[in-house]
């Protein structure tokens, strides 16, 4: 079976893994292209724009797929809308793999944005020692806040570096443990984290440690999710493909 996963997400990883195990199925994973050095994937890769949805549709098609999951990160609503698009051109099985994304818990001090200038406005007029953690993409909108000392942490650089007086640049890849968060945390006296609400396990560990912290939250609220059939487990993924003909496109 031909499962063409869209990709650039923990989730799209694991999926691949776990495809990449059963001889039914022959996975090819989709990227971007947008990180330097995507971690390494078990089955067959390809990197890249379609060219949009027609362009989707016309490889979904020459590739003779027989289901597509969309597990891209939260944040891409641009491919989500093209995959719904070019699996309705197509009548290609469409399910969306993501995670829960996270919430409050009593005692947090925690705030939602509708976008990267207005988390950035809500660290408040007063300088702060700020974690910025919402990628290098988002930076430019914290640039209105320069007052603010900045840990700035990414996957690769960002180019240019952006025009903050007081930042630093930690380059990592999560996981992250949450040891680790706190010590970091701690160490540079972190008063505010700016975050996307991104979901999931493999960055939550910030999220726990600023809790333990007392550290305020900022998060910066995603699009509204993809209008297609939606999974936030493996194995339910897993028996959607199994079964991908009883599931119409949406
Ligand atoms: P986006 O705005 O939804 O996508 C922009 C364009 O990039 C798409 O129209 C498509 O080009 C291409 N594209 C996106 N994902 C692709 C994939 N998996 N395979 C092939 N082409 C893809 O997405 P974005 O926010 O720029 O994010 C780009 C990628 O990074 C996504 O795959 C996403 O999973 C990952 N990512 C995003 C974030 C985030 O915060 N946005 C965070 C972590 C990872 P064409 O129209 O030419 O096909």
């Amino acid at each position: 079976m031909r499962v063409l996963i869209l990709g650039g997400s923990h989730e799209a990883t694991r999926l691949a893994e776990r495809l990449a195990e059963e001889s039914a199925f022959a996975p090819v994973l989709s990227l971007a292209g947008r990180t330097r050095n995507p971690s390494t994937s078990p089955v067959p890769s390809r990197v890249g724009g379609f060219g949009g949805a027609a362009g989707l549709a016309a490889f979904l098609r020459s590739g003779a797929f027989d289901a597509i999951v969309d597990a891209t990160h939260p944040f891409a609503e641009r491919m989500s809308a093209n995959a719904i698009a070019a699996a309705r051109e197509t009548g290609t099985p469409l399910v969306v793999f993501s995670r829960p994304l996270w919430a409050p818990r009593p005692g947090d001090r925690w705030t939602e944005s509708p976008d990267a200038g207005s988390a950035a406005r809500a660290i408040g007029a007063a300088p702060r020692r700020v974690f910025l953690t919402v990628g290098r993409l988002q930076l430019l909108a914290f640039e209105a806040a320069p007052q603010h000392e900045y840990l700035i942490r990414t996957i690769d650089p960002p180019a240019p570096p952006p025009d903050l007086p007081r930042h630093r640049l930690v380059l990592a890849r999560g996981p992250f443990t949450l040891a680790d968060e706190i010590r970091l945390m701690r160490a540079e006296r972190i008063e505010v984290l700016v975050a996307k609400n991104s979901g999931g396990d493999s960055t939550s560990a910030k999220l726990d440690a600023a809790r333990a912290l007392g550290v305020e939250m900022i998060l910066v609220r995603p699009p509204a999710p993809p209008a297609a059939p939606t999974l936030h487990a493996l194995d339910d993924v897993m028996r959607f493909l199994r079964a991908p003909r009883h599931c119409a496109a949406p």
